[in-house]
């Protein structure tokens, strides 16, 4: 789609093109491309700590908390550049997630302490939203967190908490009043991982990663001072944070490039003699992608001048929610079915002295496939947003 940008805007391009370049000869190998299974906490922090040294890492965060101090154009700008050069994404969880809680809710203390260290990437953050028996129902959480003194004493499990091996801190919501309707009862709690009486589990996943894990607490102790806003409030913090998740997991700008990637790989594969995407099946779905995709992509571009107006964004962020992660799942499927029988080897996670089968573009796109099917499902479930749209946007 061709916008009007402003010399300053081009300008900007034109630099975050040059930082890409430069960056991309310091990272340790490519993580742009389909997430692997087999990524270490120093592949992830890596493209997290180059745009750190350079002032870029938070480009929601307002310029007094560290942020770049952009532009609405300007993050558009860099979302696309850096997706179009197939750059890592940097974690939401301290970044998008519990940051902005922090800068809006949380008191200078907290501001001073958490926020540095969410920036250089010291303190990895999880999300100990979901529990087994609360995920489309959060607000049955039942973790409980019970006030002694100058502390809680917290007892439940939260599960399908991403990355958690790796945190540092994980931000959570707890039972603080069992007797009063679900929502008013419920208190945000900042964690460290490192408290006696927490244990982590791993969940391993389709793909064989440990992306997900099980977290329990045994009594672990957590002094009132981490303790977001006001106590039973937690409810209106963790709606907020909820927004923000739900914005981000849109992904135009990657499922552009994703979609260029398969028209390559469609000009590569070939039917009877002919390119695939030569053929009118393929054409079509490919060319009704294309239509959807910019079609999200209009959407999202209303809510980004929506909020160069000042107006945050709110329940439409479930329409870019459920667009977005129906496109990308799209996707990948259009991406094996043009590969064929080569795709379908779980081919991820080879040792030494194995040999991918297939092109090169095959390799990790079964795992990628699996991966991309909790997109739906994270950020509240695409069943959920949709009674969200009903009842918030249209008012039914
Ligand atoms: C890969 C992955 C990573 C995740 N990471 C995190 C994380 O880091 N931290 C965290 O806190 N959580 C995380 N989650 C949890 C995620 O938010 C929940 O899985 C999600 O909210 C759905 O909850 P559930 O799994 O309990 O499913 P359930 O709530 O049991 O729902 C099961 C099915 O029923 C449908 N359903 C339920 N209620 C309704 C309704 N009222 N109307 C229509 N349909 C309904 C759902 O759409 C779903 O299809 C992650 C999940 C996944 C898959």
């Amino acid at each position: 789609m061709d916008l009007n940008f402003s010399p300053e805007d081009e300008a900007f391009r034109k630099e975050v093109r040059a930082f890409i370049a430069e960056a991309k000869e310091k990272l340790p190998r490519n993580l742009g491309a389909p997430e692997g299974a087999t990524r270490t906490k120093e592949d992830y922090l890596a493209w997290h700590k180059l745009l750190y040294k350079k002032g870029w890492v938070a480009p929601i965060w307002p310029r007094q908390y560290g942020g770049p101090g952009w532009n609405v154009t300007q993050r558009y700008i860099f979302n696309e550049e850096t997706a179009a050069a197939d750059m890592p994404t940097t974690l939401p969880f301290g970044l998008s997630m519990v940051g902005p809680v922090i800068f809006n809710y949380g008191n200078d203390e907290q501001k001073q302490k958490y926020l540095p260290r969410i920036l250089s990437g010291e303190d990895w953050w999880c999300q100990g939203y979901s529990e087994p028996g609360a995920g489309s129902d959060l607000a049955n959480l039942r973790t409980r967190a019970v006030r002694e003194g100058d502390h809680y004493i917290v007892n439940g499990q939260k599960t399908w908490t991403t990355l958690a091996q790796f945190a540092d801190m994980i931000f959570c919501l707890v039972r603080t009043n069992p007797d009063v309707k679900p929502q008013e009862g419920i208190t945000f709690l900042l964690i460290p991982m490192n408290t006696p009486g927490i244990t982590v589990r791993p969940i391993i996943v389709l793909d064989g990663a440990q992306e997900v894990n099980d977290v329990f607490f045994d009594n672990v102790k957590v002094p009132v001072a981490n303790r977001i806003g006001e106590e039973n409030k937690g409810w209106t913090y963790a709606k907020f944070l909820l927004v923000n998740e739900r914005s981000g997991i849109a992904g135009v700008a990657r499922s552009k490039r994703a979609t260029e990637r398969l028209k390559e790989i469609a000009h590569k594969e070939m039917v009877d003699g002919k390119a695939l995407i030569e053929t009118d099946e393929f054409a079509r779905k490919v060319a009704e992608l294309e239509v959807d995709l910019a079609a999200l992509e209009f959407t999202e571009l209303r809510t980004l001048a929506q909020e160069a107006r000042g107006q945050m964004a709110g329940p439409e962020s479930s329409i870019l929610k459920i667009r977005g992660t129906e496109i990308q799942q799209r996707i990948t499927e259009l991406t094996v079915e043009a590969i064929g029988y080569y795709a379908m080897p779980d081919q991820h996670n080879l040792g030494n002295n194995e040999y991918p089968v297939g092109p090169d573009y095959a390799v990790g796109e079964a795992g990628h496939y699996f991966n991309v099917r909790k997109t739906s499902i994270y950020g509240g479930s695409n069943e959920i947003q949709r009674n969200i749209i009903a009842k918030a946007v249209l008012g039914l």
